[in-house]
């Protein structure tokens, strides 16, 4: 059988290529490092972890990281079982010795009979005689390869810098000071007119929100990651706010075109949440990109009026991040629509994390195998967490405003459970009642999963 390409050996790429491995099917496992190097790895070791040596919560039941590990573990995978051997003590969290795991991570695809690593890095498209090729190279792709990505797909669909606005669960807005309208009432396609959420402020609550601003700890920019390009055109709010006191509300908080009808007045400043997933779910805060420390983001926020008892999936960052418009680029099996032998995996699809990063790459490396295996790939139901966060990606999110996202309950499709006393589902009830669901899910999706028969 010919082999299947992967390109960037880590936390993706060499997940992706343990699972073609063990579905019996030789692969090629590309990294440039040790040849070449990339501003944040420090070895040559596959699957190094940058930064922070935690996988998150471990907690199966009650989160959505955790879940998605249980799942892992259930599909054979090399992250997983690497790390929970390679365990640190960290409470309810998986963290991991780094030395100690990518070591094992090395090893045990070192010494895959079906695995063959070979140092280099790929500078254009790859060869046209590689027919299926996962590309797992992260957020730190080489430029030049970058460079070629950006040819086939259009300077608008690959992002260098992540602007990434908080996201809040849509039941947790309070919709009795909150309303829903566009500016104008403009309908956008297919819009009704009521496209966004408006959090209208007066002046004494602006002022007061602009100086928390300004007065919140920041984190700071990494060296390299000065100098980015596109950086400008999309600055932090409290960058925008020490501009002067005025600029966001002639910016991102302009109050025009909107009345608050609770009050039946035109507020002061405004702030919009634009819906961000097709289900409807999550919500997130329109030019509200942010270097605020998290807890600082969930303190500020909570002073929007309407956001008070607001619920995060995601906080907002900016970072230096490589990814694809994957909405618009992918289909379903994370096939480069325009070049199909191309697969992508892993942080430049958009998703957001070391175990996220892992978990697209488990999923392109058993297309690739079902796929060379003459099998049709099955993707795991949505209810999954490994299925919520590719249906994510692949489409679910919203193309315009796609940004990296952490897997999370706002991507599973919503419950239709309720108690017996018919009364909805809450709290950890319902983080429960999703759990279990989506474990009972995968069990069926693996039972019938054509590459894990193999
Ligand atoms: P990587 O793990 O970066 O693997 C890509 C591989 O491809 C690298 O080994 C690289 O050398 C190789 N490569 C690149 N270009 C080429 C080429 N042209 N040819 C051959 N090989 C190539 N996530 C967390 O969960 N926790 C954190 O604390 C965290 N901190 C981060 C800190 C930084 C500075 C960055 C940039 C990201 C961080 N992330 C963090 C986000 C993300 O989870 C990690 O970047 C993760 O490693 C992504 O996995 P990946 O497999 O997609 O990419």
């Amino acid at each position: 059988t010919a082999p299947i390409h992967v390109v960037g050996a880590g936390l993706a790429g060499s997940e992706a290529a343990w699972q073609i491995a063990q579905a019996g099917i030789p692969v090629v496992l590309h990294e440039m490092r040790p040849v070449r190097r990339t501003d944040a790895h420090q070895t040559d070791r596959c699957a190094e972890l940058v930064c922070s040596n935690s996988f998150r919560s471990d907690d199966a039941e009650y989160n959505a990281v955790g879940l998605l590990h249980e799942e892992m573990r259930r599909c054979g995978s090399l992250i997983l079982t690497t790390g929970d051997a390679h365990k640190v003590p960290a409470g309810g969290a998986l963290a991991v010795d780094r030395d100690g795991f990518a070591d094992a991570v090395t090893a045990a695809l070192e010494a895959h009979p079906l695995v063959r690593i070979e140092r280099g890095e790929l500078t254009g498209l790859p060869p046209s005689d590689w027919d299926s090729v996962v590309l797992a190279t992260g957020p730190l792709t080489s430029p030049d390869l970058a460079r070629a990505i950006l040819d086939l797909t259009g300077e608008a669909q690959l992002s260098f810098f992540d602007a990434i606005a908080p996201i809040v669960y849509f039941e947790s807005i309070d919709l009795s000071k909150a309303w829903f309208q566009s500016r104008y009432d403009k309908e956008g396609p297919g819009g009704t007119g009521k496209d966004y959420i408006n959090c209208a402020m007066d002046k004494e609550q602006y002022l007061a929100f602009i100086q928390a601003l300004l007065e919140a700890p920041k984190t700071e920019f990494k060296d390299w990651e000065k100098g980015t390009p596109y950086f400008e055109g999309c600055l932090p709010i409290e960058v925008m706010a020490e501009r002067g006191v005025d600029t966001l509300r002639y910016g991102p908080m302009k109050p025009v075109g909107l009345t608050n009808p609770h009050t039946g007045r035109r507020p002061y400043a405004v702030v919009q949440l634009r819906q961000d997933n097709a289900l409807g779910t999550l919500y997130n805060l329109v030019g509200f990109q942010t270097k605020l420390k998290y807890a600082e983001q969930t303190r500020v926020f909570r002073m929007i009026p309407g956001l008070e008892t607001a619920e995060f999936a995601r906080l907002g960052g900016m970072h230096r991040n490589t990814f694809l418009n994957s909405p618009r680029l992918l289909d379903p099996v994370l096939r480069l629509k325009a070049m199909p032998r191309l697969r992508f995996a892993g942080q430049i699809t958009g998703c957001e994390g070391y175990v996220e990063s892992a978990a697209v790459g488990l999923l392109a490396g058993r297309f690739a195998a079902a796929e060379r295996l003459g099998r049709t790939p099955s993707v795991p139901p949505a209810t999954t967490a490994l299925g919520a966060l590719l249906n994510h990606i692949t489409g679910g999110a919203e193309a315009e405003t796609f940004q990296p996202m952490n897997v999370n309950f706002g991507l599973f499709p919503p419950l239709d459970a309720r108690q017996p006393n018919g009364k909805e589902l809450h709290g950890k009830d319902r983080k429960r009642a999703y759990t279990g669901r989506a474990l009972a899910d995968l069990d069926g999706w693996l039972g019938r999963d054509p590459a894990a028969a193999a």
